[in-house]
């Protein structure tokens, strides 16, 4: 392909929306044969809702203001879901001290003199011991495709927050269309393994689930150790390395600026038709036939 064409297609992806750093780029994504999607604000809306508190030792609005407190500051959308709900209620929310953000477990800090932990039913398992009622009630949750966060305070479990977020309104479409196009597709998560599985089976995709950043990062490696040329899409927020690690790392809409400065390619309105589209349009300027 000619230097101009290469040109002239890289400025149609941008009036698209869909960035790609270079000509390199740009052949590149005619070549992939798997897309990794992380779930959430990816695969999902990444406009998450709270739509249960579950208060055990604590009142809700107490528990929600702890978890409003660790929240604040953080850019994750399990974080933005948390502090709406806490505006949107009118809880007041204290200071937090030492706040830090875990990645892919949540987020743990001191709030009025007690340690709080806020996060996933795995990582709250690995700091204390979950009931079987309280594994019950994570697992209802769950299957109702729900992320739970579970509120731990000096170490114990005092309540959960369940949270929904919407898989995005084309995401099924855009899946269905990289398996025409003979492209594996792949959700990786750090969310909990049985809410991983009613999101993918919704979607048709396959899913792994219960994943650290450093986990996402070594499945991009194995994929491509099957041979596989390798896209990562996500919003950056703990998926630096897998980004990094992927022959293409495409950051998907508003993501966070790390990912702008990792990935490859970006894919400004966020629309998971917007993959498929960037492979048609490499392979049209690249003159591939598939
Ligand atoms: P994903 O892979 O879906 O983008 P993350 O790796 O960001 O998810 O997070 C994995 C899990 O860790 C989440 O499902 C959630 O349970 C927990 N978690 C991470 N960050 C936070 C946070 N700021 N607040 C609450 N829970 C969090
Ligand atoms: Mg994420």
């Amino acid at each position: 392909s000619t230097p101009a064409a290469i040109a002239a297609g890289l400025s149609a992806g941008a009036r698209r929306g869909l960035l790609m750093k270079g000509g390199a780029v740009l052949e590149t994504l005619g070549k992939i044969t798997a897309v990794a999607f992380d779930k959430t604000g990816t695969l999902t809306s990444g406009k998450p809702l709270v739509t249960d508190i579950v208060a055990g030792a604590r009142p809700e609005a107490e528990m929600l203001a702890l978890a409003a407190a660790l929240e604040t500051g953080s850019s994750h959308p399990l974080a933005v879901a948390i502090l709406n709900r806490a505006k949107a209620e009118g809880v007041s929310i204290l200071p937090a001290s030492a706040a830090r953000a875990i990645a892919g477990e949540g987020v743990e800090g001191t709030v009025g003199g007690e340690e709080v932990f806020l996060g996933s039913p795995q990582a709250a398992a690995r700091r204390t011991l979950l009931s079987a009622s309280q594994d019950e009630a994570v697992a209802r949750f769950n299957a109702q495709g729900k992320t739970v966060s579970v509120v731990v305070i000096d170490g114990r479990v005092v309540g959960f927050l369940a949270i929904r977020d919407e898989a995005r309104s084309d995401a099924a479409a855009g899946l269905a269309r990289l398996k025409a196009m003979g492209v594996r597709s792949v959700m990786l998560t750090g969310d909990n393994q049985r809410t991983a599985e009613a999101v993918a089976s919704g979607l048709g995709v396959e899913a792994r689930a219960e994943l650290l950043p450093q986990d996402k990062q070594r499945i991009v490696k194995e994929l491509q150790a099957q041979g596989l040329v390798v896209a990562k899409v996500g919003d950056g927020i703990n998926d630096a390395p897998a980004l990094a690690a992927a022959d293409i790392g495409i950051a998907m809409g508003g993501g966070a600026d790390v990912a702008l400065e990792t990935a490859d390619a970006a894919v400004l309105h966020g629309r998971v038709q917007d993959i498929p589209d960037m492979i048609v349009l490499s392979n049209g300027v690249m003159g591939n036939i598939r």
